[in-house]
C-alpha cells in the first residue's frame, strides 16, 4: 500500500460551508425539546486513584434538555454513567 501525501487545499482558510437545513437537530428523548443547556457531571477521584494523590474534581460537560433536564444522546458516552441512567433505578452510585 503506498501512501501519498494528501493534496494540499487550494485555500486552507477557506471554511467549510454546512447548510444546517441539512443537518439534524437533535430533539430530546422524552420530551421533543429541542433547546438544549449545558450542564456538568462532576465526578469526584479518589486520592487514591488521582495521579497527583489529591482528590481532584473533574467536570464532564454535557448538554441536557432545557425542558425537562433529560442529558441528550449520546453525550453520556466516557462519563461513567451511560448504563446507570439508563437504568433509572434507585440512587445507588457506587462511585
Ligand atoms: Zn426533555
Amino acid at each position: 500500500m503506498t501512501t501519498k501525501a494528501m493534496k494540499p487545499l487550494k485555500n486552507p482558510n477557506a471554511q467549510v460551508r454546512v447548510d444546517l437545513k441539512d443537518a439534524e437537530t437533535i430533539k430530546c428523548n422524552s420530551c421533543n425539546n429541542y433547546l438544549f443547556i449545558t450542564s456538568f457531571i462532576l465526578k469526584r477521584l479518589s486520592a487514591l486513584v488521582s495521579p497527583n494523590g489529591q482528590e481532584a474534581l473533574i467536570p464532564v460537560q454535557v448538554y441536557s434538555c432545557g425542558n425537562c433536564g433529560e442529558v441528550a444522546e449520546g453525550f453520556l458516552e466516557g462519563s461513567g454513567l451511560e448504563e446507570k441512567v439508563k437504568e433509572n433505578s434507585l440512587s445507588r452510585l457506587d462511585l
